[in-house]
């Protein structure tokens, strides 16, 4: 198994594998009876963590090496345009797109071509949104507010201890949202660097976790371990809406950074941005482009813990 494939071989890799309507979907199923789980990868162009950990997944799944034990399982590349070229998004961000998903842009084709994968399938029960950082080897679970059976999910089959929830008005047209409205359990895992095996790895057994999770997969048979996950959980109070020129006036601002009430922390052509309450800074990156549609969001934070017990 090669991780040092091009991003033309992955790119062709999925076409070739393509056996669905949907382009760019891999379907593989089991013979027997089962649930369906959506894994994708590359919703942000830039990301390859994901794409990787589910090439490697399939290429096992065709060799034998593995199987599935029951059900089905979709391997998706989300945007392939933005994918090929390394970048986020061509036109504006995917996961951004699926509130009100137009064809002026290609993110919005893309999104409507999903949203129909998901409408013609009303069999799927959680689909798994996997997604990279460019910065450090940063690890978070995001899910949307009010669903009662995610953190239930989340918790089975994660145990990163850093959980961002946010509310579906602070953060519109994502994947997991648009899964949700159609009572699938979505979830998003930032797996850690980009470029990192380790990236590669904790999508992977994220993935492996889920499919266990509904008696998909069976993963190697290790002593159960039980351990007290302590969880920081971040809940979203509003989105950080950057404008022209944004930037954070605080150094080194990263997820967990703790503002006062009335602290200014970041400045754009319209104006200083102001904590409004004491809260939390969730932020994907310390770089904010113009055509980003937030800079991060504001957080109020609790902690609680998790007793985990995993095979
Ligand atoms: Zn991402």
């Amino acid at each position: 198994m090669s991780t040092e494939e091009s991003r033309e071989e992955i790119l062709e890799y999925f076409q070739q594998q393509n056996n669905c309507e949907l382009p760019y979907c891999i379907e593989v199923a089991s013979d027997r009876e089962g649930e369906h789980v959506v894994v994708v990868g590359g919703t942000h162009g830039n990301e390859p963590a994901g794409v990787r950990a589910m090439v490697a997944f399939h290429r096992q799944l065709q060799n034998g090496e593995i199987k599935l034990e029951s059900g089905k399982v979709s391997l998706l590349l989300g945007n392939p345009q933005a994918y090929q070229k390394d970048r986020r998004y061509i036109d504006r961000d995917l996961n951004r797109s699926f509130d009100h998903p137009e064809g002026a842009t290609l993110e919005g084709r893309r999104a409507a071509e999903i949203i129909e994968y998901l409408d013609r399938n009303n069999d799927i029960v959680a689909l798994l949104d996997l997604h990279s950082v460019s910065i450090g080897d940063f690890k978070i679970c995001v899910y949307e507010k009010d669903n009662s059976q995610i953190l239930d999910l989340t918790l089975s089959i994660s145990d990163i201890p850093l959980h961002f929830i946010y509310h579906p008005a602070h953060m519109p047209g994502t994947l997991i949202g648009a899964a949700g409205r159609r009572r699938i359990c979505g979830l998003i895992v930032e797996c850690g660097n980009h470029l990192s095996k380790q990236g590669v790895d904790t999508a992977l057994s994220h993935m492996q976790a889920m499919l266990a999770h509904y008696r998909m997969f069976r993963t190697a048979a290790e002593a159960p371990k039980t351990e007290i996950l302590s969880i920081e959980q971040y809940e979203s109070i509003g989105a950080i809406k950057p404008g022209p020129n944004f930037k954070f006036l605080i150094t080194d601002v990263e997820t967990g950074t703790k503002l006062a009430k009335g602290q200014l922390f970041g400045r754009d052509d319209n104006g200083d941005h102001i904590a409004p309450q004491d809260c939390y800074i969730v932020a994907p990156s310390r770089v904010v482009k113009s055509t980003d549609v937030d800079a991060g969001f504001l957080c109020k934070m609790k902690r609680f813990y998790s007793v985990s017990s995993q095979k």
